[in-house]
């Protein structure tokens, strides 16, 4: 069984969340996970939006700067979020390994 933080979007296999200290209920298909994080290269998230929608993965990616930020500063400096719900999360996850090796994964 899985666990999931409505905070944090984050998928546990323990019913405490590590990030915010919650107790956490069980994973529901859909629910929000936190994918992963991509900063600064607009490349890699295009390669990963690609590579989710052809998997048919259903995702959102929020951005950590809003359009304020990145016309002063520039879109490279963006962060980009990625979100998937749960019920593909495991699909997505393997989209992000394929896409950019196993390590890239950080919680
Ligand atoms: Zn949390």
């Amino acid at each position: 069984m899985k666990y999931y933080c409505q905070k944090c979007h984050l998928i546990y296999d323990q019913d405490i969340c590590l990030q915010c200290g919650e107790k956490l209920k069980e994973a529901h298909l859909d629910d929000d996970c936190f994918l992963i994080e991509k900063k600064q290269l607009w490349a890699d998230a295009d390669m990963l939006k690609e590579l989710l929608e052809e998997h048919h993965v259903p995702y959102y990616c929020a951005s950590s700067m809003g359009a304020g930020m990145s016309l002063k500063i520039g879109p490279m400096l963006e962060t980009y979020q990625f979100y998937v719900p749960y019920s593909h999360y495991d699909e997505a996850l393997s989209c992000v390994k394929t896409l950019f090796g196993a390590d890239e994964i950080e919680y």
